[in-house]
């Protein structure tokens, strides 16, 4: 990681969004409970699910992605994310490694999406062609389709290790994966 996020002193923005995830991870996050008091001085949420504001600042100190890369729409969300980050954190394992929604990937994408809207279906069963976002054919991990600088695996990832994270990246050091890591899950 070459940019120290903290390096100019103020607080740290950090911006997150949920791609093919559960949002686990993001309760995660919340699981840090009063923790978040002490971060709330440190960092500037400023754009996520968990707050208001819905428009991604042209730069970000830090993003935080949840989910795997399912749909075009998650494509374009992490290439978003990937332009507007400094430093950019895969967080949990549908983002390190595609986990639940990568076992489609045993499967033509035609029979999942039969099995899913028109064999398990017995009101109306028809596959959704507008509205929702293109699947690909393929579910990749965050860094399948861009640069990831930190990896926090996890279903979901301990709040432990989140604040972990945060706190090493506040006080301008890199967070040792191998501490990342031993909270578990
Ligand atoms: Fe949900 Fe687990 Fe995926 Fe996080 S890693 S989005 S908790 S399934």
């Amino acid at each position: 990681m070459s940019n120290d996020p903290t390096s100019t002193g103020h607080k740290i923005t950090v911006a997150t969004t949920w791609l093919d995830g559960c949002s686990g991870c993001h309760m995660s996050f919340l699981d840090m409970d009063e923790r978040l008091i002490a971060l709330a001085d440190q960092i500037d949420i400023v754009y996520s699910p968990l707050v208001d504001t819905k428009e991604l600042p042209e730069q970000v100190d830090v993003g935080i992605l949840e989910g795997s890369i399912s749909s075009d729409d998650d494509l374009e969300k992490a290439k978003e994310f990937r332009q507007h980050c400094k430093l950019l954190i895969s967080l949990g394992d549908c983002a390190v490694n595609g986990n639940v929604p990568s076992m489609r990937n045993h499967f033509k994408l035609a029979d999942v999406m039969d099995r899913a809207y028109r064999e398990n279906v017995t009101l109306q069963p028809q596959i959704p062609v507008h509205g929702v976002p293109n699947l690909l054919g393929t579910v990749k991990p965050i860094h399948g389709v861009v640069a990831v600088d930190l990896f926090v695996p996890g279903c979901p990832p301990h709040a432990d290790a989140i604040w972990y994270v945060l706190s090493e990246l506040i006080e301008g050091r890199t967070p040792d994966p191998s501490q990342v890591t031993r909270f578990g899950a």
